[in-house]
């Protein structure tokens, strides 16, 4: 990170109306942006086009970052190209689910396969999820239909989606996207 994009941050960040920090945090479930990250303290606002080339202050041009991230991108970790990539999956994902869906998502995607057993109430968590094909449900077992429990699993669809955001990959991301808005 340089002294200078480090010490001109605070003054932005006064720039903004809490409307506009409120619509970006939103768009990211409150969480930074980084979906290997998801960190949930002290989020900045940062600039996907740089204040000092001219981009603006609208909500279009912020993501919400952990300092950690931040740092990562100003000292090149994260590239540009991934931001922008982040920044388009929020865009895209908060209008198609809310942010526990996402989330959920995200935790589905670091299951083992068949780790994660529930009841059928348990299931309506996922039933977003499921709609989408972006995970699946299987019945697990019975005991003379005493005791009825789920697997739930990511689908193919949902491993591609969680792969293509962390990897950054906007093609892959619109193009599962169309399909989940199509059915
Ligand atoms: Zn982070």
């Amino acid at each position: 990170m340089t002294e200078s994009k480090k010490g001109k941050s605070p003054k932005e960040r006064k720039n903004l109306s809490l409307k506009t920090r409120t619509i970006v945090l939103t768009e990211a479930g409150y969480r930074c942006a980084v979906p290997t990250c998801r960190g949930i303290l002290a989020l900045d606002m940062h600039h996907i086009w740089e204040v000092s080339e001219g981009g603006g202050n609208d909500p279009s041009n912020l993501i919400a970052l952990c300092p950690t991230c931040h740092a990562l991108y100003h000292r090149g970790t994260i590239s540009q190209e991934s931001i922008y990539t982040y920044k388009a999956m929020l865009v895209a994902l908060s209008h198609a689910f809310d942010f526990q869906t996402i989330d959920r998502l995200l935790f589905l995607s670091l299951c083992p396969q068949d780790y994660l057993v529930l009841s059928g109430d348990g299931v309506l968590q996922f039933d977003r999820l499921i709609a989408s094909s972006l995970a699946t449900v299987e019945l697990k077992a019975n005991n003379n239909w005493q005791i009825v429990t789920y697997t739930v699993n990511i689908s193919e669809k949902g491993k591609q989606l969680i792969e293509a955001w962390k990897q950054g990959n906007r093609e892959i991301i619109a193009s599962t996207l169309s399909t989940i808005s199509s059915e």
